[in-house]
């Protein structure tokens, strides 16, 4: 019922250079993994190779795209800390065209670790360079706090508008609002029509025409270690995430139409 705000930074100088869009908010539970994931997972189906990445230590994108618990994986941490090739670290997925970057629990420690690191915040924004020009989207799921870890993400990618607008003077002036997408909507209530018809006043077309309902096949499709596509096609979330693939679909051909496509900051 708590919209879900997703950032993303137009890393574009190229013709396929990856649209990076960072799932976040810093309350938890909203549906980031879950949108993370079934918006990745859309997006490859519609026939753009995309890389999810998991950027908590809770891992649970990791599971929810199939891949139960290995403590031998090797994991976004190994690439952030270790500097590990990605090579060994990417994993092709059960979907054609996505591929994921897990995640372990190692990566509360990175947080902590990359406190003293140089460069800490654009550890994540250097990684992904490499990955650019392989991949149309590269999704990231964040953790539900503004940590270095999600920061991380947002300058690779974005909290709520205030430091969205810090992190633009100040880290990363190419981050912009993919969209703000309300999850877990139920239209049967009050509270959930009264958030929409807010977000809309307030957000006006920065927020997604795509909505996603409530819908129990969506919480039951992480244990399966299933995108709501493959678990059911026919439902309603399904129906939602496909819409909302569609729509950030159209939004990036909308931008390079109109040659809004802003070179990399940092590239
Ligand atoms: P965290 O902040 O802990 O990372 P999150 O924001 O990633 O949480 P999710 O894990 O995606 O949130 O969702 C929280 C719970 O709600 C999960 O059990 C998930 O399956 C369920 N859920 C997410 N979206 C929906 C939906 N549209 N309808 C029904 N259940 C949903
Ligand atoms: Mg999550």
């Amino acid at each position: 019922m708590h919209p879900c705000v997703d950032f993303a930074e137009f890393s574009l100088s190229g013709e396929y250079l990856a649209r990076i869009i960072a799932v976040a908010n810093q309350k938890g539970g909203v549906g980031k993994t879950t949108t993370a994931v079934n918006l990745a997972a859309c997006l490859a189906t519609a026939e753009q190779p995309t890389l999810l990445v998991d950027c908590d230590s809770q891992a649970n994108a990791t599971a929810a795209i199939g891949f139960a618990k290995d403590p031998s994986r090797r994991t976004l941490y190994h690439a952030l800390i270790l500097n590990e090739p990605f090579d060994k670290i990417i994993q092709k997925t059960q979907v054609d065209g996505l591929e994921v970057i897990p995640a372990d629990k190692n990566l509360a420690g990175a947080a902590v670790e990359l406190v003293s690191a140089e460069s800490r915040e654009y550890r994540l924004q250097g990684a992904l360079k490499a990955l650019h020009e392989k991949y149309r989207y590269i999704i990231l799921d964040c953790p539900p706090a503004l940590d270095l870890l999600t920061l991380n993400a947002l300058v690779g990618v974005s909290e709520l508008l205030d430091t969205l607008m810090r992190i633009r003077r100040t880290l990363n002036p190419s981050l912009e609002i993919e969209g703000i997408l309300l999850t877990m909507y139920d239209e049967r209530t009050t509270l959930s029509r009264q958030v929409a018809t807010d977000l809309r006043s307030f957000f006006g077309t920065q927020v997604f025409q795509s909505v996603i309902p409530r819908n129990v096949r969506l919480a039951e499709a992480p244990s399966f270690g299933k995108p709501i596509i493959f678990y059911d096609i026919h439902s309603k979330g399904a129906d939602g995430y496909t819409q909302l693939a569609q729509e950030v679909i159209a939004n990036a051909e909308k931008r390079a139409g109109t040659g809004a496509r802003s070179a990399h900051s940092g590239a």
